[in-house]
């Protein structure tokens, strides 16, 4: 060996030994580590405007046997809402786990886009691997499960809020409601969020049609854990039309049950049934003997997960699949509103004690 080759024979064997510099290390690590895989899959299940008394009464009379085949392996617990009573705010707190002061979505009438990061699908996303999991959004509604960009009211759209401005000083006000006052209509509530997850669509109308979707999502995607939001709008609109104690309303939510029970029978076939968290929930209740749901905030969550424990609110949905996952909510920012409901409450649920004021 000359002495030049012995030098660089040393100078190898030197570098094979010293540690490598802390940053190199620390992004070889990184590297060579992927995240571990999600545990179990996730199906969050929404019954639009599905009160709880309801449930709890077609239960009893063994209307809703899916549900309650869920709810003999897991727990049914009371959901209250301290906030408002609606469609966007109510699914916008269940599919991020903050209130309406963190999300800037707090009624049908006053919403912006979800900040970017904040839903269910992008938390995911972020803690196992965008491509290594399948994050989708199976959803019945159009109008408050909207997904459009912001854009500029049409002519015909100005010039009837120019006439009602014209009977109502208070809509003319600046500021008072952004819909109202600026001649634009801001981004719908998951225009940034639909955007991170692998499949997304919405107005889908009928339940049969909504579940169809979701199983062929289903095989799509069957690779990889899921997490799927799968979205019925029956109940809502039967409680519009016919009213809250009405025989079609009851109907809705048993015909809800039935699809709950098709996609149950597609996990079975994909042998997924012990590997999938599923979650049942409302956005807001009915009014007792109304068409309306100004103040109804009376709903549930129904699960196979036996570690729910306790009642909660909206706001603890979300936090309660990440921790079921695995996931540590304290690392979440801004800092999560709701809670586990698996674990001890240590902050109160905010309580339904008047109807809240439209802002
Ligand atoms: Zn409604």
């Amino acid at each position: 060996m000359t002495r030049r080759n012995a030098r660089i024979v040393a100078a190898v064997l030197l570098g094979l030994l010293l540690p490598l510099p802390p940053a190199v290390q620390a992004a070889d690590d990184e590297a060579e580590s992927p995240p571990p895989p999600m545990p179990m899959n996730v199906l969050l299940v929404g019954w639009d405007g599905c009160d709880r008394e309801h449930v709890k009464s077609l239960l009893k009379d063994g209307r809703l046997p899916n549900l309650q085949k869920l709810v003999e392996r897991g727990r049914l617990v009371d959901i209250d809402i301290g906030e408002y009573t609606d469609t966007k705010g109510g699914w916008t707190q269940i599919l991020t786990g903050y209130t309406a002061s963190v999300t800037g979505v707090y009624h049908n009438a006053k919403y912006q886009p979800i900040p970017r990061g904040m839903t269910i699908w992008e938390r995911l996303r972020e803690a196992y691997g965008a491509d290594r999991i399948a994050t989708v959004a199976v959803i019945a509604k159009k109008k408050h499960l909207d997904a459009d960009p912001p854009r500029e009211l049409t002519p015909e759209e100005l010039e009837k809020l120019r006439s009602k401005a014209g009977n109502s000083p208070a809509a003319a006000q600046p500021g008072k409601n952004v819909v109202r006052t600026v001649p634009t209509v801001p981004g719908c509530p998951y225009c940034l969020a639909s955007q991170s997850t692998d499949w997304w669509v919405n107005d889908l109308g009928k339940g049969e049609n909504v579940t169809s979707v979701a199983i062929q999502m289903l095989d799509r995607y069957q690779d990889k854990p899921f997490f799927f939001f799968v979205h019925y709008a029956e109940p809502d609109i039967r409680g519009h039309g016919t009213g809250e104690n009405s025989a079609p309303y009851d109907d809705a939510i048993v015909a809800c049950d039935r699809e709950l029970g098709r996609l149950v029978e597609k996990l079975a076939a994909m042998k997924q049934s012990d590997k999938t968290l599923i979650y049942v929930t409302s956005d807001h209740g009915f009014d007792a003997g109304a068409k309306t749901h100004w103040f109804a905030p009376y709903v549930f969550l129904a699960t196979n997960d036996a570690k729910v424990n306790r009642a909660g609110g909206r706001a603890d949905i979300t936090p309660t699949i990440l921790d079921r996952l695995g996931l540590n909510l304290l690392a979440f920012r801004p800092a999560l509103t709701g809670e586990s409901l698996a674990r001890p409450i240590t902050r109160p649920v905010p309580k339904p004690t008047k109807k809240p004021v439209f802002r």
